[in-house]
């Protein structure tokens, strides 16, 4: 098997300090717009669907500046799926970074009010939807679905024959990515890693029951995972401006870039945890990169982040051809 993305080791002072090995398993540079998670969730989602006759498109759901959007819309408009997102928010939105990429592909946007989002999960708010769009496939938020877990499961296999190392770690939002760790820990392994989370949101433990329950049952009662609820920085798409100093410092220092929502919140945790004495000495670490890349158009755009400080990404130039290369 192929790998999709490969590995790279880290250095850093405080890892050669804690004497810890910490590798990056670089699934943002899986492409350049589905990157990361997204790609690996999206992968049997789309097969899937794409072989159920009577199948008109596809209908998921996300904030307005939604990685998975994003990458949803994206991965659609390069299979010849048609899209609908719904998107939590007033259609003002239509014009950020991120949902003018979605539009440029071909996505239909559909907006609903907060409290309308909230019942995204439900299944009465499903039906009426499925109603409205009828021979659309539904796809949760974050694409986290028992359809996302094979694919991102396919990380672990492809770890195998990377490296050995004890700790994998992932920041987690809604958990279809940690669900799929799990399940191809054990799928590919005998013996069992530390599989560590991070929740990026407040008040995470609920993600405890969630991630559990998309695990497949033979495993449901194996605890060689964690969710760490408390590097959160305040909550989601929150941090300091000391915390983004930090992600940059690591950045720099690593040469790989992390970006403050999801993968610079498991940069912060892994810094402080190694200064809490959290890890054994000798311990082998790999981070996740998640990806996500495309959420610091939005950030930079909303003035949370400096252009020259990060890597900001591509905007819509005009005149811009509309090409499935990336
Ligand atoms: C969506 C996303 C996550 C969260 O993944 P879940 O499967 O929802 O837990 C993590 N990192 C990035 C970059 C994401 O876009």
């Amino acid at each position: 098997m192929t790998c999709l993305s490969k590995i790279q080791l880290l250095s850093h002072p405080l890892f050669d300090s804690h004497k810890v090995q910490v590798w990056v398993k670089r699934d943002d540079s899986i492409h350049a717009i589905i990157s990361g998670n997204k790609w690996r969730k999206l992968k049997f989602n789309l097969a899937h669907l794409k072989q159920q006759s009577g199948i008109k498109g596809a209908l998921s759901f996300g904030g307005s500046y939604s990685n998975h959007i994003h990458a949803f819309a994206f991965a659609c408009f390069q299979q010849g799926i048609p899209c609908i997102g719904v998107i939590r928010g007033e259609a003002d939105y239509a014009n950020n970074f991120t949902l003018t990429w979605a539009q440029y592909w071909g996505m239909k946007l559909h907006f609903v009010d907060r409290k309308t989002y909230r019942r995204r999960h439900d299944a009465d708010f499903i039906a009426e939807l499925q109603a409205q769009f009828p021979n659309y496939f539904i796809i949760p938020e974050g694409g986290s679905n028992e359809l996302a877990i094979p694919g991102v499961a396919e990380v672990m296999s492809e770890l195998k024959q990377q490296t050995q190392f004890d700790t994998l770690m992932t920041p987690v939002g809604s958990g279809g990515t940690l669900a799929g760790l799990i399940t191809g820990d054990k799928e590919n392994y005998d013996i069992e890693h530390k599989l560590l989370g991070i929740a990026v949101l407040k008040g995470a433990d609920y993600l405890i029951d969630e991630i559990s329950g998309l695990l497949p049952s033979a495993i449901q009662q194996h605890r060689n995972w964690q969710v760490l609820t408390n590097f959160h920085r305040g909550g989601y798409a929150k941090f300091s401006h000391q915390d983004a100093q930090r992600i940059m410092e690591f950045n720099q220092t690593t040469g790989v870039d992390f970006e403050p929502v999801y993968s610079g919140k498991m940069v912060l945790a892994l810094l402080d945890l190694l200064e809490q004495g959290y890890f054994t000495k000798g311990e082998r670490i790999v981070l996740l990169h998640t990806g996500g890349m495309q959420g610091l158009g939005g950030m930079i755009e909303r003035d949370m982040l400096n252009a020259e400080d990060w890597p900001a990404p591509q905007r819509i130039a005009k005149g811009t051809m509309l090409t499935t290369d990336f």
